[in-house]
């Protein structure tokens, strides 16, 4: 089946008990024990496992074409339970413009653990298999990442991984389940922040992580899951799965926006540079062509000026919203450099841009007001 079936039908059924065509909400916190002393229907404390959630979880399993999906709080709870998976002193490679928490999850949180991290130019598979030591474990990936929109040659870095004996993990919020497929390039587990595209509506946090095949550190974000806590709520999963629904048709449109836009920035003499994988001058297009179905709803440009430039451009939009996040049905614009703060590489000229679902003419007149200099 193709993904818009699985995403309306997997892991669903009419509820059994009133034949309910959309899932009840299932909040109760614990469930019967038959005479028996047994759970028949496997389900004993929701913190281990709730009804919601394992519906949730089915779904991504099948949307990603994974065997199996773990949900957490945050698209950070999944990054967590992983490298708390590691042992101390292993070697992990990260992209150099990884997610900019990602980083301080290991800056911040687990210095005692002595792992070694190395940031490497992710999309170059010479530079990751030089950085490779003998005591790699993981490999992360970001493609497209933030907020260059620099895209990773999967099948390749999962080559090199795999002679290392390392464990790949893609963080593929951006590029969706719709719009590439890791797992089948041979990567070994796919993380969504499910905040995003996912969820769809910007009314809900949360992560996923999806496996091609059963490995450890998949069973230690398990228990990271269940007995460390790390768990969404069944109004969350609900809502989640609520926008699995529609994703492959919300990307579609998200797409066709971001095509349109990019070109007509691409054209505007206020504009210096697109980065947006769809256009031919965008270095990773030749391999976004090869691994993606279309280039996404994300964008940044740098405006011809500086950071008040970029700021007074922010500052005239009058459908845009001026917020972080992404994925949503409202198109965000944001002074990247000031969300990561004063260490940030990102150009102090730079904005980027989460294309929503509004219409794209109307997205269009907006930024070309708000790039006319007062
Ligand atoms: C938002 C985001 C995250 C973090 O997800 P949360 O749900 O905010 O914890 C990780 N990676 C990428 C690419 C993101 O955009």
């Amino acid at each position: 089946m193709k993904i818009e079936t699985r995403a309306v039908h997997a892991g669903r059924r009419p509820d059994p008990a009133t034949s309910a065509v959309t899932p009840p909400i299932h909040m109760s916190t614990t469930f019967e024990r038959g005479a028996d002393g047994e759970y028949p229907l496997g389900f004993g404390y929701s913190r281990e496992e709730n009804p919601n959630r394992v519906m949730l979880e089915q779904c991504l399993a099948s949307v990603e074409g994974g065997t199996e999906a773990l949900v957490f709080s945050s698209g950070q709870a999944v990054s967590t339970a992983l490298i708390q998976g590691l042992e101390p002193g292993d070697h992990v490679l990260a992209p150099n413009d990884v997610y900019y928490c990602w980083k301080k999850i290991f800056a911040e949180i687990f210095p005692k653990w002595d792992f070694a991290v190395d940031y490497v130019d992710m999309t170059d598979p010479a530079a990751v298999r030089a950085a490779l030591r003998p005591n790699t474990r993981l490999i992360w990936i970001e493609t497209p990442s933030n907020p260059l929109l620099k895209i990773t040659p999967l099948a390749a870095i999962a080559e090199v991984a795999r002679k290392a004996n390392a464990i790949t993990v893609c963080d593929s919020t951006f590029g969706t389940p719709v719009l590439q497929h890791p797992l089948d390039l041979g990567i070994d587990m796919v993380v969504h922040s499910t905040t995003k595209y996912i969820g769809g509506h910007s009314d809900v946090v949360g992560g996923v992580l999806i496996t091609r095949h059963q490995n450890y550190l998949f069973e230690r974000a398990r228990k990271s899951q269940r007995f460390g806590g790390l768990v969404p709520s069944p109004l969350d999963c609900w809502l989640t799965l609520r926008g699995v629904s529609t994703l492959p048709w919300r990307v579609r449109g998200h797409c066709e926006n971001a095509m349109r836009i990019a070109r007509f920035l691409a054209q505007h003499p206020g504009v210096e540079a697109v980065h947006y994988p769809g256009l031919e001058s965008h270095p990773g297009h030749q391999t976004a062509c090869q691994q993606m179905e279309a280039f996404g709803g994300m964008m940044s440009f740098q405006v011809k000026g500086c950071k008040d430039t970029a700021m007074g451009v922010a500052a005239r939009v009058r459908i845009f919203t001026r917020a972080t996040s992404l994925g949503g049905p409202h198109s965000f614009i944001e002074h990247r450099a000031s969300i990561e703060g004063p260490k940030t590489k990102t150009p102090p000229n730079l904005l980027r841009m989460s294309i929503g679902l509004e219409n794209a003419g109307d997205l269009i007149d907006d930024l070309d007001q708000a790039l006319k200099s007062p």
